[in-house]
């Protein structure tokens, strides 16, 4: 792509009402733009972040056996009826009607959905366990919406959920789920801690939030620090290594402010290891059990002929607030830098200007043509601004690595400098490799 064609509005002053760097920096870098509060449209530049990070969620759901599927954004209101919870979900549930004064509500979440589904498609336990899920946009009428799209009214969530016969099983499932969701956010670059969690409004008995340290952080927590040495790139997708890794976590005090109990922390946890600090909530996962599945009428037959309510359990990723997520967790030195895998360009070409000799500017042509063709994701700077003003821009959208070709560069020597890092000279085919290197390991 080249910048001059980019639609990127960019904002010269940070705008009042953004109080957290992701929201000030999102705003500032074109990224997004509020339509009314708490809702916002996605501009080319964030929503490429956005849908990189919901690739790579996919990927880690569909390594797991989840199927993907796609629910609609508006539900009918009885099935929300028959859980109970159209009453209980109260005033962030955004209720309409159709013309026929039908009652309908745009889903905050989708248990009831997708056990409706299930209920009218599988009959028999030989089709257990499944694991199903969609990634699609959610509304909550929340309170006080803020801190830009970290909570927002309408946010784009993957929502998984499990079906299985027993609790043995059903906890395989949520083991699954719980080293799913410990890849995936590895592979964005951050360090997740699972955490023991109230299961609140979606109730049940099993929970974990998994937090990213960030002192702009809503929640409070409390842990031993040593969970985050933590190694999963031990442990393969096989039950007996899931396990493994779900007991060394288990090992480990990490809770948030509602299940925090002083004594009990004190107890477990040696000063040197007490972690007290704020953290972002960027999934949370639950088993309930026949919560949804009894009152919905969701059962099996069973081999002898009995019916059973499946065991199901729900598993959630903010994809949208991940975006400012990631961003709080980066932050550093004034200077925004996205982790490769997310990046809304790997590279950017940055050439420098001389009047009269346009050597540079074909040098940035060439090299961008062929990192094209080999699926690199590349920025050309073909703008004629001042080079400070181009850094102060770069350094603004946060592109992990440039390409600049100033004075220092010759024909096949390049000039690659990582944001906020190193400057080295590398020929096109080594600054290839270090790319496409940071593609998988960030
Ligand atoms: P929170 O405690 O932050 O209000 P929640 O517990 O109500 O979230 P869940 O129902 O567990 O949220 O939703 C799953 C995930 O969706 C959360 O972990 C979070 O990442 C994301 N999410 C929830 N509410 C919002 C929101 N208002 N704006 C953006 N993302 C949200
Ligand atoms: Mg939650």
């Amino acid at each position: 792509m080249y910048l001059s064609k980019l639609f990127i509005p960019i904002l010269k002053d940070t705008p009042s009402e953004a109080k957290v760097k992701s929201h000030q920096l999102m705003l500032r870098a074109g990224m997004i733009r509020q339509s009314s509060a708490g809702i916002y449209s996605w501009l080319p530049m964030g929503f490429k972040i956005m849908k990189k990070i919901e690739q790579i969620v996919r990927e880690e759901q569909n390594k797991i056996g989840a199927q993907e599927l796609l629910m609609p954004t508006i539900q009918s209101a009885e099935i929300w009826k028959e859980s109970g919870r159209y009453d209980d979900y109260g005033e962030e549930m955004l209720r309409i009607k159709d013309r026929q004064g039908k009652e309908m509500l745009y889903g905050p979440t989708n248990e009831e959905l997708i056990t409706e589904i299930f209920r009218s498609s599988i009959k028999s336990y030989k089709s257990l366990p499944k694991l199903l899920y969609h990634i699609q946009w959610k509304f909550r009428d929340e309170l006080r919406p803020r801190f830009g799209v970290m909570r927002c009214k309408e946010f784009f969530m993957k929502d998984a959920y499990s079906f299985d016969l027993n609790d043995d099983e059903a906890k395989k499932s949520y083991n699954k789920m719980f080293f799913a969701y410990l890849s995936t956010f590895k592979r964005l670059g951050l360090t997740a801690i699972p955490m023991a969690a109230d299961t609140g409004p979606i109730g049940g008995d099993v929970s974990h939030e998994f937090i990213i340290l960030a002192e702009t952080g809503e929640s409070k927590i409390y842990s031993d620090k040593r969970i985050l040495n933590i190694d999963i790139s031990k442990h393969g997708n096989e039950n007996n290594s899931i396990e493994d890794l779900r007991k060394k976590y288990d090992e480990f005090y990490a809770v948030t402010d509602d299940k925090f109990d002083k004594k009990i922390f004190e107890k477990k946890v040696k000063k040197e290891n007490q972690l007290i600090t704020k953290g972002i909530e960027v999934g949370h996962i639950f088993y309930f059990g026949d919560k949804y599945s009894k009152p919905l009428n969701c059962s099996v037959d069973l081999q002898d002929g009995k019916k059973v309510d499946v065991k199901m359990g729900s598993y959630g990723i903010g994809v949208s607030r991940l975006v400012g997520a990631i961003i709080e967790a980066k932050f550093n030195n004034n200077i925004m830098k996205w982790p490769s895998s997310v990046a809304p360009y790997e590279v950017a070409i940055i050439p420098t200007l001389q009047k009269n000799d346009n050597t540079n500017y074909l040098r940035a042509e060439k090299i961008y043509k062929s990192l094209v063709k080999s699926n690199v994701d590349v920025l050309l700077d073909d703008t004629d601004e001042h080079l400070s003003a181009k850094f102060k821009k770069f350094d603004l959208i946060g592109i992990p690595f440039q390409i600049i070709l100033g004075s220092k560069s010759t024909d096949d020597k390049h000039e690659f400098k990582e944001l906020n890092g190193k400057t080295e000279i590398l020929t096109l085919e080594e600054i290839k490799k270090i790319l496409l290197n940071k593609r998988n390991t960030n």
